[in-house]
């Protein structure tokens, strides 16, 4: 019977797999699985502490708007005014659902994303390696770390190598804590227990195998509940800037209306009307509902973003990806295939041509000069190096084959099989006893195996690592010659011009079987040869890149890659620098050009330069500062352990779903599902979107705040009746945000809005064209609103109908002003009605709703309105349409880049 122990870090490895029955070589069976999963669930955490549905919708009355309502529909209350002060509560509970309707819609589209985005784990299970969500782990399954990895459950950890693991979820300690396979004392704290892994902490560096002791729940984790950020988080830096912005407002409004107030007491006007006025001040001017709204449109951001495959983990990036001035990408995987395929074989002095694509093992290799490819010892060394040195497993799914593992051993395994050499007849006579993984800062990976007599080392890599650690080369009879480094070099430049991807291999034979260590490693080996593999760009990379490139956003590749291969796949992706042409004079940067450069000489530099290569993932850090110093707004994709900081700083991080580790994803703004660089270009798109109808929708909606502040303060210093109530602002807030605002959301992207340059980051969203356009709505409103209000007033009509004239004024205007909102430089009939339906239904539903208003007598007498004559309608009508030719004629002087 398995128990939760708290001491597995006190327990030998051992002993802990027999406690929970389990042989650690092959893992638990499929019986056992599912008794075990049966008994103890789903490695899940349930009592994640996120705020209740209840919660949420009382935090609705938590704002300054519903205060000042509050209080006034008490005051109106004590005065007497029941209908008024109903109303005004009713108002308070529409205005608190809608509110919790949206922010539920906006939240439920983040969450189900991020639910979406599953973590996995590779598991031992019945003596096969499987990778599996981390979801379906019981405790007793024998797990496989490696670096970047989230540990899926707590574990105690039997075997390691180099294991270093974050644990600043759990314990605050930022620096990775190395791991081993020792028993801790019993004592001791969560921090030093070395032999146990624990869940939600990121593997940094290393691998490690361990049993699982904890799931679910039963994790430190699920113990300490409400520890993990969960996708609640709405609030963006634009939500953050109107919010603040309406408090100012408010500030500014109570102050106004509190000297409103003395001034009329002075003048010893009635106290009720004065109060009602400053009420409707308050309610008028300030734009509470905007931070929603805006929650709401960016949401739908997210939604759009999702059909076209980046999942956006952080709400504030959809609002940034708009303004993306540069795109810093990977290259392998992102702007190309990542489908290797080895070409050339350089080894013994001889270049060999390997053919065949794809994974089959169809094809040949053959020697340019005539060797017979089977008598070179050499060749043949070099392929067995490349096969055992190698973690890649090809596979066959529904009769296709695939990679398991990384697509560049991938390739290794091929071309060794294209000269008969497979792992079920290599692997036996040498088998492996040991490895030092591939890390990106290495730049290679050595495995040690054991020989009938011996040891032998292989070892791949980046071919300058590999040269500093050889000290002769196999020659093709299999003996022992000098190196000759100058002319590896010179091979590996002609291939890495042609776009190949080369890697170096050698071997050391060991007369003992000591363990690998990175320190001693990397000499006195024997260079066996070079492996040079074609990875073509992307199709839609390369039309991506284009259309990035007219859009004004600059790509730049930064690879950990040779500079003649990065600079080869750049021409071909089409790449270039601001004033310079990739493959003449632009200039390239490399990892040791930018080691040179203090930061003031990287920033200088930076800016021309389209293709960073052998660039380490901590120098990514240093350019995306870099960059951000000339003021640009930068996307960085990554997909490694030590990408997490550049992801971090950029404005946009991406990681890679597919291949990316899950620190990188952890660290990350948006993920690509399909790893794929023309989805950057399509959130890009899709940002720029959301981002007009943004400034769209904000253009809609103030002037009705402006407008109704505007109004309500005439009337004050014209000492007159007011032309709207408090109660009637209310409703013209409400209806024309839901039934005509909303729909601006529905926007359809405008053309050619890839084909301008992106917004400046330091443009403030009222920019001058935005302010000229709500200060002139604003005004015409005010002069409507307030003019037919007064004609109606001298021609003897009662206050009712002179402020149901008004609110219609202020309704109609704002209806025909939505066709204008739908775009800055085009007029709604070169955009086509039938583009957005919303706006033409949101359009007469808001007609039906103010006939309702105007004339169904139970409206009549909650809103104090009076029914109106058909020339009333014309005026009204007039008034609408006259301001939309204001407006469009407005568009035609002077035009917007929104
Ligand atoms: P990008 O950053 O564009 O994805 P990359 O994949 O070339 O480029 P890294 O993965 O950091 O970047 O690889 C850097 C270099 O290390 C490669 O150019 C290659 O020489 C070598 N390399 C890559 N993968 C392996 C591996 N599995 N084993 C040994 N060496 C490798």
């Amino acid at each position: 019977m398995v128990t939760f122990d708290k001491h597995w870090h006190h327990l030998e490895g051992d002993e802990v797999a027999a406690l929970l029955s389990v042989d650690p070589k092959a893992g638990l069976d499929q019986f056992e699985t599912e008794q075990r999963s049966k008994r103890y669930g789903e490695n899940v955490i349930t009592g994640k502490r996120v705020k209740t549905p209840f919660e949420r919708f009382m935090l609705q009355f938590h704002q300054p708007l519903v205060y000042i309502l509050v209080v006034a529909g008490l005051v109106t209350a004590i005065l007497g005014e029941w209908v008024d002060s109903s109303v005004i509560m009713a108002v308070v509970l529409v205005n608190a659902l809608v509110g919790y309707f949206q922010e539920a819609k906006a939240l439920k589209a983040l969450q189900s994303l991020s639910a979406s985005m599953r973590v996995e784990a590779l598991v031992l299970r019945a003596g096969e390696q499987v990778r599996l969500p981390a979801s379906a782990l019981v405790p007793g399954d024998v797990v496989l770390l490696r670096s970047g990895d989230k540990v899926p459950a707590d574990m105690r950890v039997f075997s390691e190598r180099e294991l270093r693991i974050d644990e600043s979820t759990l314990t605050g300690e930022s620096v990775p804590v190395e791991k081993n396979a020792a028993p801790s004392p019993k004592d001791a704290v969560l921090a030093d227990r070395h032999c146990m892994a624990y869940a939600g902490t990121l593997v940094s560096y290393g691998q490690g195998r361990g049993v699982v002791v904890g799931t679910g729940n039963y994790t430190e984790i699920g113990r300490i509940s409400g520890l993990i950020d969960s996708a609640d988080e709405l609030e963006t830096p634009l939500t953050r800037k109107i919010a603040k912005f309406s408090h100012m407002l408010l500030i500014a409004i109570l102050i106004l209306a509190a000297v409103t107030m003395v001034l009329g007491l002075i003048r010893s006007e009635p106290l009720e009307e004065m109060f009602m006025a400053a009420v409707a001040l308050a309610v008028g001017a300030i734009p509470e509902g905007l931070p929603a709204a805006v929650t709401i449109i960016l949401a739908m951001g997210v939604s759009r973003m999702a059909g076209r495959k980046a999942v956006i983990r952080k709400l504030p990036a959809v609002e940034t990806l708009g303004g993306t001035t540069v795109i810093c990408s990977d290259k392998t995987g992102t702007l190309t295939e990542n489908q290797m395929t080895v070409q050339s074989v350089y080894s013994g002095g001889t270049l060999f041509d390997v053919s065949g694509i794809g994974y089959g093992s169809e094809g040949e290799v053959t020697a340019r000069e005539g060797v017979d490819a089977r008598e070179s010892q050499a060749l043949a060394e070099c392929l067995r190096a490349g096969l055992l040195c190698n973690d890649a497993r090809i596979r066959s799914r529904d009769g296709q084959l695939y990679v398991e593992g990384d697509p560049t051993e991938g390739a290794l395994v091929v071309a060794a099989a294209k000269l008969g050499m497979t792992l079920e007849t290599e692997a036996p006579q040498r088998p492996r006893i040991d490895e030092l993984p591939f890390e990106s800062e290495w730049r290679y990976m050595a495995t040690l195996h054991e020989t009938g007599d011996g040891a032998v080392v292989y070892m791949k890599g980046a071919v300058e690592k590999i040269l500093e650690c050889c000290s002769g080369a196999m020659m093709a009879d299999g003996s022992n010659g000098p190196l000759d480094a100058d002319g590896i070099i010179e091979v590996q430049r002609t291939l890495a011009a042609q776009g190949l991807r080369v890697l170096a291999l050698a071997r050391n034979i060991l007369p003992g079987k000591e363990r690998l260590k990175r320190e001693k490693a990397c000499m006195g080996m024997e260079f066996l040869g070079l492996q040079g593999m074609i990875d073509p760009p992307r199709e839609e990379a390369v039309k991506a890149v284009a259309a990035c490139q007219k859009a004004g956003v600059k790509v730049k590749m930064i690879t950990g890659d040779h500079a003649l291969t990065a600079e080869a796949i750049g021409k071909m992706l089409g790449l270039r620098g601001t004033s310079c042409t990739l493959g003449e004079d632009c200039p390239i940067l490399t990892g040791s050009d930018i080691a040179e450069l203090s930061d003031k000489q990287l920033i200088e530099r930076v800016a021309d330069v389209p293709v960073f290569a052998r660039v380490s993932p901590e120098q990514k850090l240093r350019l995306v500062m870099a960059l951000q110093a000339r003021g640009e707004v930068c996307a960085m994709t990554g997909d490694g352990v030590n990408d997490a900081p550049a992801l971090k700083q950029a404005d946009i991080g991406i990681a890679m779903g597919i291949n990316g580790t899950e620190v990188a994803k952890e660290a990350s703004d948006m993920i690509l599902t399909d790893d794929n660089f023309a989805t950057i270009t399509a959130a890009v798109e899709e940002g720029r979107g959301v981002y007009a109808n943004l400034i769209k929708f904000i253009a809609w909606t103030l002037p009705t705040n402006a407008g109704e502040g505007l109004v309500i303060l005439t009337a004050i210093l014209f000492q007159t009746a007011l032309p709207i109530l408090p109660v009637q602002i209310l409703w013209i807030n409400m209806t024309t945000a839901v039934c005509l605002g909303m729909t601006l959301a529905f926007e359809p992207k405008e053309p050619g809005i890839m084909d301008r340059p992106p917004h400046k980051p330091d443009r403030p969203i009222l920019d001058r064209v935005v302010l000229r356009r709500i200060g002139m709505v604003s005004l015409m409103l005010l002069l409507f609103a307030f003019g037919l209000f007064k004609w109606e007033l001298l021609s003897g009509a009662s206050p009712e109908k002179a402020r149901t004239i008004a609110v219609n004024v202020f309704v109609v205007i704002e209806a025909f002003y939505l066709f204008n909102a739908r775009s800055f430089r085009r007029s709604p009939f070169e955009l086509g009605l039938g583009t957005n339906l919303w706006v033409v239904g949101g359009f007469a539903l808001m007609m039906v709703l103010q006939l309702l208003f105007t004339y169904l007598p139970f409206m009549n007498n909650l809103f104090s309105t009076a029914p109106i004559g058909l020339f009333d309608w014309v005026k009204i009508a007039l008034c609408g349409m006259v301001v939309f030719l204001i407006v469009e004629y407005d568009k035609r002087r002077v035009g917007s880049d929104v």
